[in-house]
């Protein structure tokens, strides 16, 4: 049997924390999890909080007393407590800025005194409005103005790349980023914004879906199980230390095609025969302008498709789910559940 390890999962009580808590643990490791609960739940973790090596500390990030206790005890820090979601960050800039730029920092200074190995995910929002498709880890970015707070979310992550970097440049602490790209699954929430969780909800209340502009916006969406796995590769692998990896599907789609999609499957899985959606007059779906869904002047990436050869070929990640599964497992997961 392998080594026991001990994982420091900040943001443990989130969508992606609370998978990736209990991925390590059915490997046989030990988890301390940290979370405020500002946008993570203790329902997420509900079942892991018996587990004899599961340890959930409700704290801020930015708690470097805590923090230094947990990161003592650590043999790695997966680091995913962050601002999340559009309308958070759109409602909330400086509570962004300080949460991801002084949160990171705090985790970073706590993994120093111990030398403890550092994942710090990052986004794919930092190709800001980049359209040389698709995104490699040496790209330019793009952003706009600072007078647009979304762009906000993006700068203070790049603050984190930047911070994270010269840790391991001058410090020579073991780090590794990951650029996430639109990672969906169960347990995620549709109530800061993220897509899937909303669509899927509307479509199972038999709501019509609101598609935000024309609809021919695209993403590619990655299942939080193949995520899991590549932080666990990641942080596993010594050839990744020091390096920036993009992590996410190359699957793309568009807005528009998603929410056909998704009424198509939640139709059948009511077991009723669907039409195809039929233009603007279809009344499963209605467009709404950007202006209304996130307040004047938002811009929305139109395109976002990462290469990811680099993981690829480092470590022999691929996702292994694509977004039928990842569909299925959504609408399973909120056809069992009562409200969100
Ligand atoms: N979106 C939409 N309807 C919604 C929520 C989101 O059309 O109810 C769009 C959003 O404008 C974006 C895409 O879906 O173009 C993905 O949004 P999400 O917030 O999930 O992730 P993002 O890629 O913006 O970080």
């Amino acid at each position: 049997m392998l080594e026991q390890k001990t994982y420091l999962v900040t943001g443990g009580a989130g969508f992606i924390g609370s998978h990736l808590a209990e991925a390590l643990l059915a490997q046989g490791n030990r988890v301390l999890a940290i979370d405020d609960l500002s946008t993570g739940s203790l329902d997420n973790i509900d079942h892991l909080l018996s587990h004899p090596d599961f340890c959930f500390t409700r704290a801020n990030i930015k708690d470097e007393v805590v923090l230094d206790r947990l990161a003592l005890e650590a043999n790695v820090i997966i680091h995913l407590a962050a601002a999340v979601g559009v309308n958070l960050i759109l409602k909330y800039p400086l509570h962004t800025i300080q949460t991801n730029i002084m949160g990171t920092e705090a985790v970073l200074k706590a993994a120093l005194r111990y030398r403890t190995k550092v994942l710090v995910a990052s986004t794919s929002e930092v190709y800001g409005k980049s359209n040389s498709l698709p995104f490699r880890e040496d790209d330019d970015v793009i952003l706009g103005p600072t007078s647009r707070c979304r762009w906000a979310y993006a700068a203070s992550k790049m603050v984190d790349e930047f911070m994270a970097l010269a840790y391991y440049q001058e410090q020579g602490l073991p780090i590794i980023v990951a650029r996430l790209f639109n990672i969906v699954g169960p347990r995620q929430t549709g109530r800061y914004g993220m897509v899937i969780p909303r669509f899927v909800q509307q479509a199972l209340r038999g709501e019509p879906l609101t598609v935000y502009g024309d609809g021919q916006q695209t993403r590619c969406f990655l299942h939080v199980e193949d995520a899991v796995r590549a932080f666990v590769v990641l942080s596993e692998a010594p050839e990744a230390i020091g390096e920036v990896f993009n992590v996410g599907a190359t699957e793309e789609i568009s807005i528009l095609e998603l929410a056909k999609k998704v009424i198509a499957m939640v139709e059948a899985s009511k077991g009723l025969t669907t039409s195809a959606v039929n233009g603007h007059k279809d009344p499963r779906v209605i467009f709404v302008t950007y202006d209304k869904a996130y307040g004047y002047g938002f811009e929305d990436m139109q395109k976002r498709v990462p290469d990811n050869s680099k993981i690829r070929d480092y470590l022999d990640w691929e996702p292994r789910k694509n977004l039928n599964k990842i569909l299925q497992d959504v609408i399973d997961y909120y056809a069992n559940k009562v409200v969100d």
